[in-house]
């Protein structure tokens, strides 16, 4: 019996250290305090100090991966500049050095709340860090929001080699424009999707006057208006409310604590703040999502930025200003018609 109840107080002590290390760990969580572990990409051991070099990749990778560019492509471009992960290869020639970045590191580091500045505990956003953050909470939730959903997509589907294939449209059937088809081996080309084809056509004259047109109404003084979308959210009220409706769960699980509220009372105003915090944080995710434009209708030069860019922002532009339609060239014509090329402009281009 005396060696029951030793062990019984053994137990006891065990578990009243590890409620100890649980709640200083959600403690040091709830001031957005780090508690150590393996060094974030972006920044030193300390988890606070910014690495320059790290965090430029971190940004651009928020940028290119809201522009539509593919995990595994952020990867290659990480690997290209030098930069490896945390964690060591386990097996193979190169075993115990850094293991390069892939599609799913990438989108770890993506998802992870701390390049927002802020500070998760078991999945859950908790309070704002202590470090600095590296993008902005609607750049974060955009990327999460992508990650998260197939459905979801930043830039226009298909193979990123060609500007428009998947992304303009038959003008006869309305089929996503495919690659190939042009007449001689060697010259691109595009042609109707459908079953029916309704036209084959050469690529490179359309892709040059598509991307002429964009860049004339990108450099036009009213391209600005293009950044203003009637659904435009005032994101700093967002922000605003976002922080209230967290408080307010806060108070209500105090309020369930003093006794003053029910269970069952907690749980439906829970649900009912979840609800609406919900729809404000996919709101904010919304906002983070429209900066393709932005850098191109800011620049003096338009055509040199254009042309500066990867084949996958520049689909990701076109997506955001216009439908494009092919038409057919009909038989035997050797001249670019601009006619059979239908663009139109979305909202109010
Ligand atoms: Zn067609």
């Amino acid at each position: 019996m005396v060696a029951d109840q030793l062990g019984m107080v053994a137990r006891f002590e065990v578990r009243m250290k590890s409620d100890r290390q649980v709640r200083q760990q959600e403690q040091a969580a709830a001031n957005g305090q780090r508690v150590g572990g393996r060094r974030p990409f972006g920044y030193e051991q300390d988890g606070t100090t910014v690495r320059p070099r790290e965090a430029v990749a971190v940004v651009a990778g928020y940028d290119a991966l809201l522009a539509g560019v593919p995990l595994a492509q952020i990867a290659r471009d990480w690997n290209a500049a030098g930069h490896v992960t945390g964690q060591s290869r386990w097996k193979g020639e190169h075993k115990g050095q850094p293991s390069p970045w892939r599609a799913d590191s990438v989108r770890a580091v993506l998802r992870n709340p701390r390049y927002a500045g802020k500070r998760a505990h078991k999945g859950q956003v908790v309070a704002n860090a202590m470090w600095p953050a590296l993008v902005t909470e609607e750049t974060w939730r955009a990327a999460v929001a992508l990650l998260s959903d197939p459905t979801r997509r930043a830039g226009p589907r298909g193979n990123a080699r060609s500007l428009l294939s998947s992304l303009a449209l038959c003008g006869v059937c309305g089929s996503a424009v495919q690659s190939g088809g042009a007449a001689r081996p060697g010259v691109r080309g595009y042609r109707c999707g459908g079953s029916t084809g309704h036209f084959a056509r050469m690529a490179q004259p359309v892709d040059r006057f598509v991307s002429a047109v964009m860049v004339e109404r990108l450099s036009r003084p009213d391209a600005a208006d293009l950044l203003v979308d009637e659904n435009k959210v005032d994101i700093d009220a967002l922000r605003t409310e976002a922080v209230a409706l967290r408080q307010r769960l806060d108070a209500l699980a105090t309020d369930f604590a003093d006794g003053s509220l029910t269970a069952s009372q907690l749980r439906t105003a829970t649900a009912r703040v979840r609800a609406r915090l919900g729809d404000v944080e996919g709101r904010m995710a919304d906002a983070g999502r429209v900066d393709v434009l932005g850098p191109l209708v800011a620049a003096d030069d338009v055509r040199a930025v254009w042309d500066g860019l990867s084949m996958a922002r520049r689909r990701a532009v076109i997506d955001a200003l216009a439908t494009i339609r092919l038409h057919p060239v009909g038989r035997g014509t050797r001249t670019f018609r601009p006619e059979t090329v239908g663009i139109d402009w979305k909202g109010s281009g």
